[in-house]
């Protein structure tokens, strides 16, 4: 998957593209990351990117100018191009799932008060946001986003690492881990984990998952409910007793 990133703060998303699962991702070829300095495409003698609002009111907005000229250097006509946005679809693992089946994606990083509306409305494109809160500029949502969709790539993720398993994914949270040592300082790992007996370790999990659920997200807790499901007899009495517990 190719995803290009107009920027005026490139350097930014270099120790994060190169580090970790995304910097793997792309040493193997799975991910191509092409960042594009706005500024570089400005036709101002001072590279200028942003100018003052028409209508007046603080701060700047970037200039229609070289974000078109940025466009066009990378054929994105037709492209999807995704505008980082506090303005947008707050992204969710519907739309994380769709942007990771494109081939391309364009994104295009905001600042100061934001981006000429006519770039938007020229490029037709997408705006989306992280959430319901303000960042300086569009690289960090960027980044957030990057991560999230190169996770849905086949093969980014090794295989032990299934998608499906994780919080949310899953329709549950997950339960609680530990790792060694059995007893750290006088603090112990819950006994059923270390048994060995498989079918035990597997029903506290799932009850885990289930409390923690019910007790941090009603929402999905009782989404989980509706859903069909193929439970054993021991795991349907778990759901039963979690259910049953008040909160
Ligand atoms: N004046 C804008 C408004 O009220 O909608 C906010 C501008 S913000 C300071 C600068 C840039 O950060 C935005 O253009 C956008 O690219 C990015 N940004 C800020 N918060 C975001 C969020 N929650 N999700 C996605 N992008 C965000």
């Amino acid at each position: 998957m190719k995803i290009d990133i107009l920027t005026l703060f490139p350097e930014m998303f270099v120790p994060v593209t190169d580090s970790s699962i995304l910097g793997k991702a792309r040493e193997k070829g799975i991910l191509d990351i092409n960042l594009i300095n706005i500024r570089d495409f400005s036709e101002d003698k001072h590279n200028k990117a942003d100018d003052t609002p028409f209508g007046g009111g603080p701060g700047m907005v970037m200039l229609a100018q070289p974000i078109f000229s940025a466009l066009e250097s990378i054929k994105a006509q037709g492209k999807k191009i995704l505008y980082m946005s506090p303005r947008g679809k707050v992204i969710d693992r519907q739309s994380i799932e769709s942007f990771a089946g494109e081939k391309e994606i364009v994104i295009l990083c905001g600042h100061y008060e934001g981006v000429d509306q006519r770039a938007l409305d020229y490029w037709n494109m997408e705006e989306v946001s992280i959430g319901d809160y303000i960042l300086t500029g569009g690289e960090l949502p960027a980044m957030v986003l990057i991560d999230a969709v190169a996770r849905f790539i086949p093969e980014v993720l090794g295989s032990e690492d299934s998608i499906v398993d994780e919080s949310i994914y899953s329709g549950l949270l997950e339960c609680d881990q530990y790792t060694k040592p059995r007893q750290f300082q006088d603090l112990e790992v819950p006994e059923v984990l270390t048994n060995g007996n498989h079918k035990l370790i597997h029903l506290w999990q799932y009850e885990n998952a289930l409390t923690l659920t019910k007790e941090r997200r009603k929402d999905l807790f009782d989404a989980y409910l509706e859903k069909e499901k193929n439970l054993t007899k021991d795991e349907k009495k778990i759901l039963e007793k979690v259910v049953a517990k008040p909160l």
